[in-house]
């Protein structure tokens, strides 16, 4: 055994002997090794992902100046057609919910309640639309546009994480095309019909429609007749909203109540496409007018997984080079979460972020927990910037088109999995299961990045600082020394044999 001691209060290293080194002398950083810097994150959104953000990133990233930018005056709004033990975070499992699918509002009163209770409107900023970011390769930080109430100005931050949501901007129809029928409409007609006189219900798309979540089966036929029993007498509608393409190629929604309004003496199911808008109802092809009081669109949202603001790094401006007619014209992330040429971008919930299935608020804590993962690394390394390499993003997407090829996502349907592009490339969803996607992102391969450094001479190991820990420093100090442990990894259950050495000085092996 080796006994030795330094003098932890000699602050500035001396230098002894001339190093033996071929190499430039490093001028050695005089800080303990995981001291970390302060890092300025800035969060885009105060959805579900900027919610679970502002729970995770303080209490997983040491040092962190966390701000949340988000457009709207309340924190977020609820889009859920699943059951809400599904739509909940798994840090605040509820046994309250007072129905299986429940209410917009209980959500809402749910993920507020987790706002209360973890006190994140210190972070929160509402009524601020972030409305442009820039990278400055001089100052290596973020330039943040924001526009308030009170008037606009331009943040710095370290890193940028955009949490902006699947859907958060309405995709308005342009006149004279106002007709769909997908996610957004299901849930919509099952009160009106409670609630109108009588519903005009257009619709272009036909769906599969299935049971509840959890409990559909995916056969084709078992679906149809699922249907056919849900519509009752109205069985002639299955050959209107029956589609030619097999089930799952969109997602399966489950629309409760949704067939059984449809059959509804009161609602009239209209295919023939809208010609036009008139002061008093709407004029179909086949030359029919309508008379209507109200007219609700539920046409959906902008589906291109690109961002509704310029995000702009090395002369590129992700907004449109992630649409059709940009370069390369699709949503190309690194693993969902980054983009090469773009330093210290993360994305929450962006393209190809959640497998098919499983429940997305569990996706988002692995996402916010492998953006921690990379704030520490950034914070106690000496990362000046880091980005995904392009050759292992192409790398992705060849694994992408490829998978995806293989199922039944790739026929000729026109859903947000493919930016409604029939046949289109699939950007929506994740290639493999959920538990899949988990497994990938427990572990960053870190191999797939680049970094530039903040150490003066760029050397990659000047965080390895003077040579001690913070805990070292802690215990040098004969008023904090009791409180520190030393040897956190010896273990009480360990004398009497009783360990699972899997999990010993790690945890690989649980996603
Ligand atoms: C009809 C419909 C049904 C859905 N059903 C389900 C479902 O059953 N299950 C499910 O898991 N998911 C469902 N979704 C997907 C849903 O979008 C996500 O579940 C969830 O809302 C994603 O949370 P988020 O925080 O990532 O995004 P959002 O909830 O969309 O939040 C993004 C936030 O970012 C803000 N924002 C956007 N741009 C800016 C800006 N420039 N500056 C500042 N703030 C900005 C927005 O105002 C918004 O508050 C559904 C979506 C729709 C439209």
């Amino acid at each position: 055994m080796t006994c030795w001691s330094m003098d932890l209060h000699h602050h500035s290293i001396p230098m002894r002997l001339t190093p033996r080194t071929v190499f430039l002398p490093l001028e050695l950083e005089d800080h303990p090794l995981d001291e970390g810097r302060r890092l300025r994150v800035v969060v885009v959104g105060a959805g579900i992902s900027g919610i679970t953000s502002a729970v995770f990133l303080p209490a997983k990233v040491p040092n962190i100046d966390l701000t949340i930018y988000e457009r709207n005056s309340d924190v977020v709004s609820v889009r859920c057609d699943v059951p809400a033990h599904a739509y909940q975070a798994t840090f605040e499992p509820s046994t309250t919910w007072s129905t299986a699918y429940a209410s917009g509002a209980e959500i809402k009163a749910y993920w507020k309640g987790i706002v209360e209770k973890h006190e994140l409107g210190k972070y929160i900023r509402l009524h601020s639309k972030v409305t442009k970011a820039e990278w400055s390769e001089e100052k290596g930080k973020w330039l943040i546009a924001v526009e308030t109430e009170d008037g606009n100005h331009v943040d710095e931050a370290d890193f940028l994480i955009t949490g902006i949501g699947h859907f958060s901007d309405p995709r308005l129809p342009s006149y004279p095309g106002m007709d769909d029928n997908g996610a957004s409409g299901l849930p919509i007609l099952p009160p009106l019909q409670k609630a109108a006189a009588r519903i005009d219900h257009y619709a272009r798309n036909k769906t599969w429609v299935a049971a509840a979540i959890g409990g559909e089966h995916l056969e084709q036929f078992t679906i149809t007749k699922l249907m056919s029993t849900r519509l009752g007498d109205r069985v002639d509608l299955l050959n209107e909203i029956i589609p030619d393409f097999a089930p799952n190629c969109r997602r399966l929604t489950p629309g409760p109540g949704y067939l059984e309004a449809l059959a509804a003496n009161n609602v009239n199911y209209v295919t023939n496409r809208i010609e036009r808008f008139t002061r008093t109802g709407i004029q179909t092809k086949d030359g029919t007018h309508r008379e209507v009081d109200a007219i609700i669109c539920a046409t959906g949202h902008d589906i291109n997984f690109s961002t509704a603001f310029p995000i702009v790094a090395k002369g590129i401006n992700l907004q449109e080079a992630w649409r059709p007619g940009g370069s390369p014209g699709f949503p190309d992330s690194y693993l969902s979460i980054a983009a090469p040429d773009f330093p210290n971008f993360l994305i929450l919930l962006g393209p190809n972020a959640t497998g098919p299935a499983g429940t997305l608020c569990h996706s988002v804590e692995n996402q916010v927990t492998y953006c921690a993962r990379v704030l520490r690394k950034a914070s106690t390394q000496g990362i000046r910037s880091m980005a995904p390499t392009a050759a292992a993003t192409r790398d992705f997407r060849a694994y992408c088109e490829s998978f995806f090829l293989r199922t039944v996502m790739s026929e000729y349907c026109s859903s947000w999995h493919n930016g409604g592009i029939k046949g289109g490339r699939i950007h929506g969803i994740w290639p493999g299961s959920a538990a899949h996607v988990n497994a990938v992102r427990r572990e960053p391969r870190w191999e797939d990045w680049e970094y530039t450094y903040l150490n003066r001479q760029g050397n990659r190991f000047a965080w390895l600082g003077n040579g001690w820990t913070m805990k070292d420093v802690a215990a040098s100090d004969p008023a904090e020394a009791a409180n520190v442990d030393l040897t956190p990894w010896l273990r009480a259950e360990a004398l009497g044999g009783n360990v699972d050495l899997r999990d010993y000085h790690e945890q690989w092996y649980a996603s």
